[in-house]
């Protein structure tokens, strides 16, 4: 059982505590983007062992309304193993996920893996018509030529900020650099492509500006955040927007944790006092 240090952030350490989390979720008009924890794998048996565990979780998908959805790491997948291994693991989960209308994401990790993780993105959002969609990092310099090179893919772009510390010559350092990098590629998003927006982030001023696009370009955006992050303004959006929680589990908890917690001393804070009332039975 997860302690209660990282349940907040994690919802179980086997898929049965995802599912009951994105029956949850559903109640409150929220959906689901679910992952299974796991990255960095070397070992090609990993790799396939996450993919399994992918197609098993793709039976078990409940129906809701906003659909469940899944995301999946590239080097989870088996990008550390090669190309062709991460390709072909993906491809398989893609298949099936697309039998059963289930959207796919594929995470995007550091940049020694963007053109690998936009080559497999560009192959199978033609391959399915747009039946998967691809992270963007708004902290890489790169990031407007990718918004260009992906604008008329038929799939979903999410941007984000950018969980990854990056060499400086590669991308912008320091919170105001990555925010004005932000607001450029939401404006290029809503007014350059054609591609799904999926505003990726827990601050509200890049959500006011995403609303405000959605308004001038009348064009539908879907928001997404983080289990246990700003979650009552998670249930406010999705009165009005849709909105989708990213839902990790499995029993790689620690580093996922760990991520949040460097995050914002905040969680840290809420984890200590956890333990405490956990330990005084409160
Ligand atoms: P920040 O400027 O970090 O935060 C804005 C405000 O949000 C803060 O002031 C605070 O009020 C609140 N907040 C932010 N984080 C926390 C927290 N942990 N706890 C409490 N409050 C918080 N990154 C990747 O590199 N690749 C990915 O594939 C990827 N996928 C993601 C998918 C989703 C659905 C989300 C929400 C994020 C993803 N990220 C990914 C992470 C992202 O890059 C950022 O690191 C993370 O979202 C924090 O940035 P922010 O936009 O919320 O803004």
């Amino acid at each position: 059982m997860l302690p209660p240090i990282a349940d907040r952030f994690v919802a179980g350490e086997s898929a049965d505590g995802a599912v009951a989390h994105v029956h949850a979720l559903d109640d409150a008009g929220i959906g689901a983007i679910v992952n299974h924890l796991g990255e960095h794998y070397d070992d090609p048996a990993d790799a396939r062992a996450d993919t399994e565990e992918y197609l098993r979780l793709l039976e078990r998908l409940p129906a809701t309304d906003p659909p469940a959805t899944m995301s999946v790491k590239p080097s989870q997948l088996g990008l550390g193993v090669g190309e062709d291994a991460f390709r072909d693991n993906l491809d398989r989960i893609v298949e099936v996920a697309a039998a059963t209308d289930t959207f796919v994401w594929i995470d995007m990790e550091d940049h020694t893996t963007t053109d690998a993780t936009l080559r497999a993105y560009e192959a199978l959002a033609d391959e399915y018509d747009g039946g998967v969609g691809v992270c963007l990092q708004a902290n890489l310099r790169r990031t407007p030529d990718d918004v260009a090179r992906l604008a008329d893919t038929p799939g979903r772009i999410r941007l984000v900020k950018g969980a990854y510390d990056e060499p400086a010559e590669l991308a912008h350092r320091g919170g105001a650099a990555v925010d004005e990098a932000y607001r450029d590629l939401l404006r290029r998003l809503f007014a350059e492509t054609s591609v799904g927006i999926a505003v990726a982030t827990h601050d509200d001023a890049m959500i006011d500006l995403a609303l405000e696009l959605g308004t001038r370009y009348d064009r539908d955006c879907e928001f997404q955040m983080l289990m246990g992050v700003r979650e009552r303004r998670q249930r406010e959006l999705a009165a009005t927007e849709t909105v989708y929680q990213y839902v990790p589990y499995g029993s790689a908890w620690v580093s996922y944790f760990y991520r949040r917690v460097r995050e914002r001393r905040e969680n840290l804070r809420f984890a200590l006092r956890a333990i405490v009332d956990s330990v005084a039975g409160r």
